[in-house]
């Protein structure tokens, strides 16, 4: 993460958006053949490089994030892309 000031950097909001997505419809409902560490990585990564980044400073702060995460075009958006990507991961995990 570029760093500008103690107080000032860039969030790609989709980061915690797609990890967040993923832990309430996949971790907390046992929905993953494999959980380990290195395969919930893999899922949260591919999901992200399909989905276009959306910059904000870190200023923007948390009720901007919950704000976005709760759009449902956004959230059907990301979740397509996160069951695409846990059918790869999960067929073909990297270990
Ligand atoms: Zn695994």
């Amino acid at each position: 993460m570029m760093m500008f000031s103690r107080d000032l950097s860039i969030l790609n909001v989709m980061e915690p958006i797609v990890s967040n997505l993923f832990e309430d419809n996949y971790l907390k409902t046992n929905g993953l053949k494999c959980d380990c560490e290195k395969c919930q990585i893999d899922i949260v990564l591919l999901t992200l490089n399909h989905v276009p980044p959306h910059y904000t400073s870190s200023q923007a702060g948390e009720a901007y994030i919950k704000a976005l995460y709760q759009e449902p075009q956004l959230q059907s958006d990301i979740l397509r892309e996160l069951t695409k990507a846990v059918q790869v991961i999960q067929e073909r995990p990297n270990h």
